[in-house]
């Protein structure tokens, strides 16, 4: 991969993982705010339901985060772009549709037929 596809996706995910950061520090900050007390146990159901969609979202972010910044080391490492599985070159159009993704489209594939017959 060229340097200036490094920089492009470099520049690309920190700016998705200060994005999430930002939003997850105003899921907690959210979450604070739903601490009152509820008189009616309909409201405190729905708050709790409310609770359980933010952890949820909050559970995917973490998620996507923790692959962001793996795909940050990959770049430190001069790794981005590789395959994980097969080491070959992943293409860029699969990267800038997906660019945390460690696979190249045919061993995702693969995995993914994998797991629909054993998962
Ligand atoms: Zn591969």
């Amino acid at each position: 991969m060229e340097e200036k596809d490094i920089q492009f996706f470099k520049k690309l995910l920190n700016d998705r993982l200060q994005e999430l950061l930002s939003q997850a520090n105003g899921t907690v900050s959210g979450l604070k705010g739903n601490e009152d007390h509820y008189a009616d146990p309909t409201d405190q159901a729905a708050a709790e339901a409310d609770i359980n969609f933010q952890l949820r979202i909050r559970d995917r972010e973490n998620r996507l985060i923790k692959k962001i910044q793996t795909a940050l080391d990959r770049i430190e490492n001069g790794v981005f772009g590789i395959c994980e599985t097969c080491g070959d070159e992943i293409s860029i159009e699969r990267l800038k549709a997906r660019p945390v993704t460690t696979q190249c489209i045919d061993c995702k594939s693969k995995e993914e037929r994998q797991e629909r017959l054993f998962g």
